[in-house]
Protein backbone atom coordinates (compact mmCIF):
# COMPACT_ATOMS: atom_id res chain seq x y z
CA UNK A 1 0.00 0.00 0.00
CA UNK A 2 1.18 3.78 -0.69
CA UNK A 3 -0.95 5.62 2.34
CA UNK A 4 1.86 8.63 2.23
CA UNK A 5 0.99 11.59 4.14
CA UNK A 6 2.81 14.47 3.41
CA UNK A 7 3.78 17.54 6.31
CA UNK A 8 5.59 20.34 5.75
CA UNK A 9 5.46 24.45 6.68
CA UNK A 10 4.01 26.41 4.17
CA UNK A 11 6.61 27.50 1.72
CA UNK A 12 8.41 24.31 1.77
CA UNK A 13 7.03 23.11 -1.59
CA UNK A 14 5.48 19.64 -0.95
CA UNK A 15 2.11 20.43 -2.77
CA UNK A 16 4.57 20.73 -5.88
CA UNK A 17 6.07 17.47 -4.67
CA UNK A 18 2.79 15.57 -3.76
CA UNK A 19 1.05 16.05 -6.81
CA UNK A 20 4.22 14.67 -8.72
CA UNK A 21 4.91 11.79 -6.28
CA UNK A 22 0.82 11.10 -6.43
CA UNK A 23 1.13 10.98 -10.53
CA UNK A 24 4.25 8.22 -9.97
CA UNK A 25 2.58 5.99 -7.80
CA UNK A 26 -1.24 6.42 -8.95
CA UNK A 27 -2.90 7.13 -6.08
CA UNK A 28 -5.03 10.46 -5.39
CA UNK A 29 -3.62 13.78 -3.98
CA UNK A 30 -5.91 14.53 -1.73
CA UNK A 31 -5.36 18.50 0.33
CA UNK A 32 -8.35 19.21 2.69
CA UNK A 33 -9.03 22.50 0.76
CA UNK A 34 -9.47 20.24 -2.74
CA UNK A 35 -11.57 17.78 -0.59
CA UNK A 36 -13.73 20.68 0.66
CA UNK A 37 -14.40 21.88 -2.73
CA UNK A 38 -15.10 18.96 -4.23
CA UNK A 39 -17.79 17.83 -1.93
CA UNK A 40 -19.40 21.29 -2.02
CA UNK A 41 -19.31 20.67 -5.65
CA UNK A 42 -20.69 17.46 -5.80
CA UNK A 43 -23.49 18.96 -3.33
CA UNK A 44 -22.85 15.55 -1.06
CA UNK A 45 -24.59 15.90 2.51
CA UNK A 46 -21.13 16.29 4.16
CA UNK A 47 -20.26 19.04 1.16
CA UNK A 48 -23.62 21.06 1.70
CA UNK A 49 -22.67 21.39 5.61
CA UNK A 50 -18.88 22.06 4.99
CA UNK A 51 -20.66 25.08 2.45
CA UNK A 52 -22.64 26.38 5.30
CA UNK A 53 -19.96 26.82 7.58
CA UNK A 54 -17.47 28.33 4.76
CA UNK A 55 -20.12 31.02 3.76
CA UNK A 56 -20.51 32.13 7.18
CA UNK A 57 -16.99 32.21 7.30
CA UNK A 58 -16.24 29.94 10.16
CA UNK A 59 -14.22 26.54 10.24
CA UNK A 60 -15.06 23.65 8.97
CA UNK A 61 -15.52 21.18 12.22
CA UNK A 62 -12.66 18.89 12.13
CA UNK A 63 -15.08 16.10 12.58
CA UNK A 64 -16.88 17.35 9.18
CA UNK A 65 -13.40 17.38 7.61
CA UNK A 66 -12.91 13.88 8.49
CA UNK A 67 -16.08 12.59 7.42
CA UNK A 68 -15.53 14.29 4.34
CA UNK A 69 -11.95 12.41 3.95
CA UNK A 70 -13.49 9.37 5.24
CA UNK A 71 -15.71 9.37 1.96
CA UNK A 72 -12.97 9.97 -0.36
CA UNK A 73 -10.71 7.22 1.14
CA UNK A 74 -13.33 4.91 -0.05
CA UNK A 75 -13.72 6.27 -3.76
CA UNK A 76 -12.25 3.17 -5.88
CA UNK A 77 -9.48 5.40 -6.98
CA UNK A 78 -7.87 5.16 -3.40
CA UNK A 79 -8.05 1.37 -2.87
CA UNK A 80 -3.77 1.28 -3.40
CA UNK A 81 -3.07 4.34 -1.39
CA UNK A 82 -3.77 7.71 -1.18
CA UNK A 83 -1.64 10.88 -1.02
CA UNK A 84 -3.00 13.42 1.82
CA UNK A 85 -0.85 16.73 1.58
CA UNK A 86 -1.30 18.70 4.43
CA UNK A 87 -3.17 16.55 6.66
CA UNK A 88 -3.36 16.13 9.68
CA UNK A 89 -2.03 19.23 11.10
CA UNK A 90 -2.02 18.53 14.73
CA UNK A 91 -2.45 15.61 17.14
CA UNK A 92 -6.22 15.30 17.18
CA UNK A 93 -6.69 14.96 13.84
CA UNK A 94 -3.66 12.06 13.75
CA UNK A 95 -5.47 10.29 16.03
CA UNK A 96 -8.83 10.61 14.21
CA UNK A 97 -7.19 10.03 10.87
CA UNK A 98 -5.70 6.82 12.54
CA UNK A 99 -9.46 5.94 13.31
CA UNK A 100 -10.19 5.87 9.74
CA UNK A 101 -7.10 4.00 8.28
CA UNK A 102 -3.56 2.86 8.86
CA UNK A 103 -0.93 5.45 6.91
CA UNK A 104 2.69 3.61 5.53
CA UNK A 105 4.49 6.62 5.91
CA UNK A 106 5.14 10.15 6.86
CA UNK A 107 7.13 12.41 5.19
CA UNK A 108 8.28 15.34 7.29
CA UNK A 109 9.85 18.42 4.79
CA UNK A 110 12.08 20.45 6.58
CA UNK A 111 13.62 24.17 5.04
CA UNK A 112 15.51 26.39 7.05
CA UNK A 113 13.35 29.45 8.13
CA UNK A 114 15.16 31.82 6.10
CA UNK A 115 14.48 29.69 3.06
CA UNK A 116 10.98 29.57 3.95
CA UNK A 117 10.31 33.05 4.49
CA UNK A 118 12.01 33.87 1.18
CA UNK A 119 9.75 31.86 -1.12
CA UNK A 120 6.95 33.13 0.85
CA UNK A 121 7.35 36.71 0.88
CA UNK A 122 8.90 36.43 -3.13
CA UNK A 123 5.64 35.18 -4.67
CA UNK A 124 3.45 37.02 -6.32
CA UNK A 125 -0.25 35.76 -8.39
CA UNK A 126 -1.74 36.64 -10.94
CA UNK A 127 -5.33 37.63 -9.84
CA UNK A 128 -6.94 37.27 -12.84
CA UNK A 129 -5.63 33.58 -13.82
CA UNK A 130 -4.10 32.82 -10.53
CA UNK A 131 -1.12 32.24 -11.99
CA UNK A 132 2.14 31.44 -9.40
CA UNK A 133 5.40 33.86 -9.51
CA UNK A 134 8.71 34.49 -7.54
CA UNK A 135 10.32 37.77 -7.73
CA UNK A 136 13.48 35.84 -7.79
CA UNK A 137 12.94 31.98 -8.59
CA UNK A 138 10.17 32.37 -10.99
CA UNK A 139 10.04 35.74 -12.28
CA UNK A 140 7.84 36.99 -14.80
CA UNK A 141 9.16 38.40 -18.39
CA UNK A 142 8.14 41.71 -17.62
CA UNK A 143 8.46 42.92 -13.91
CA UNK A 144 5.38 42.72 -12.22
CA UNK A 145 2.98 41.53 -14.86
CA UNK A 146 1.43 38.17 -15.82
CA UNK A 147 2.93 36.26 -19.07
CA UNK A 148 -0.43 35.19 -20.21
CA UNK A 149 -2.24 38.29 -19.62
CA UNK A 150 -0.57 41.13 -18.78
CA UNK A 151 -2.36 42.15 -15.65
CA UNK A 152 -0.78 43.43 -12.55
CA UNK A 153 0.63 41.08 -10.22
CA UNK A 154 -0.13 40.89 -6.12
CA UNK A 155 1.33 39.67 -2.81
CA UNK A 156 -1.44 37.85 -0.84
CA UNK A 157 -2.38 39.19 2.68
CA UNK A 158 -1.26 35.68 3.97
CA UNK A 159 2.62 36.09 2.10
CA UNK A 160 3.32 39.37 3.66
CA UNK A 161 6.44 38.91 6.22
CA UNK A 162 4.40 39.72 9.16
CA UNK A 163 1.91 36.78 8.33
CA UNK A 164 4.23 34.70 7.12
CA UNK A 165 5.78 34.84 10.63
CA UNK A 166 2.71 34.04 12.48
CA UNK A 167 2.26 31.28 9.78
CA UNK A 168 5.21 29.69 10.55
CA UNK A 169 4.95 29.69 14.14
CA UNK A 170 1.54 28.61 14.37
CA UNK A 171 3.01 25.22 12.32
CA UNK A 172 5.96 25.15 14.73
CA UNK A 173 3.70 24.94 17.28
CA UNK A 174 0.73 22.61 16.23
CA UNK A 175 3.43 20.36 14.56
CA UNK A 176 5.68 19.95 16.85
CA UNK A 177 3.89 17.58 18.57
CA UNK A 178 2.61 15.64 15.57
CA UNK A 179 5.97 15.10 14.57
CA UNK A 180 7.01 13.80 18.11
CA UNK A 181 3.78 11.38 17.48
CA UNK A 182 4.78 9.77 14.19
CA UNK A 183 8.69 9.84 15.50
CA UNK A 184 7.50 7.51 18.14
CA UNK A 185 5.54 5.20 16.02
CA UNK A 186 7.97 4.98 13.52
CA UNK A 187 6.63 6.38 10.58
CA UNK A 188 8.43 9.43 10.53
CA UNK A 189 10.60 9.95 7.38
CA UNK A 190 12.26 13.52 7.23
CA UNK A 191 12.94 15.07 3.99
CA UNK A 192 15.51 17.70 3.31
CA UNK A 193 13.32 20.03 1.05
CA UNK A 194 16.69 22.41 -0.26
CA UNK A 195 17.95 22.18 -3.38
CA UNK A 196 15.94 21.59 -6.93
CA UNK A 197 12.86 19.87 -6.96
CA UNK A 198 14.25 16.84 -8.78
CA UNK A 199 16.72 16.83 -5.88
CA UNK A 200 14.03 16.63 -3.45
CA UNK A 201 12.11 14.36 -5.26
CA UNK A 202 15.14 11.51 -5.69
CA UNK A 203 15.15 11.86 -1.76
CA UNK A 204 11.42 11.27 -1.45
CA UNK A 205 12.18 8.29 -3.38
CA UNK A 206 14.33 6.66 -1.24
CA UNK A 207 12.60 7.34 2.12
CA UNK A 208 9.29 5.43 0.83
CA UNK A 209 8.28 2.07 1.72
CA UNK A 210 9.82 -0.37 -0.48
CA UNK A 211 6.15 -1.41 -1.73
CA UNK A 212 5.67 2.20 -3.21
CA UNK A 213 9.23 2.65 -3.65
CA UNK A 214 9.19 -0.03 -6.22
CA UNK A 215 6.16 1.39 -7.48
CA UNK A 216 7.47 4.33 -8.39
CA UNK A 217 10.43 3.21 -10.17
CA UNK A 218 8.50 0.81 -12.30
CA UNK A 219 5.84 3.63 -12.85
CA UNK A 220 3.13 1.22 -13.92
CA UNK A 221 1.43 -1.18 -11.49
CA UNK A 222 0.49 -4.78 -13.43
CA UNK A 223 -3.09 -4.99 -14.43
CA UNK A 224 -3.72 -8.34 -12.33
CA UNK A 225 -3.02 -8.56 -8.78
CA UNK A 226 -3.77 -10.33 -5.52
CA UNK A 227 -5.33 -7.00 -4.05
CA UNK A 228 -6.91 -5.52 -7.17
CA UNK A 229 -10.45 -6.28 -6.81
CA UNK A 230 -12.47 -5.59 -10.00
CA UNK A 231 -11.38 -3.24 -13.12
CA UNK A 232 -10.68 0.05 -12.70
CA UNK A 233 -12.30 3.02 -12.88
CA UNK A 234 -10.57 5.02 -16.02
CA UNK A 235 -7.38 3.53 -15.68
CA UNK A 236 -3.86 5.79 -15.06
ZN1 LIG B 1 -2.49 36.14 -15.41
Amino acid sequence: MRRIVFLGPPGVGKGTQAARLAAELHVPHLSTGDLLRAAVAAQTPLGREADGHMRAGRLVPDALVLGILRERLAAPDARDGFLLDGYPRNLAQAEALAAITPVDAVLAFDLPREALVERLTGRRVCPTDQSVYHVAFHPPKVPGRCDRDGAELVQRPDDRPEAVGTRLAVYAEQTEPLLAHYRTNGLLRPIDARGSPDEVAARIRAALPGDARSGAATRSRPTAGTRRRGPGPSGG
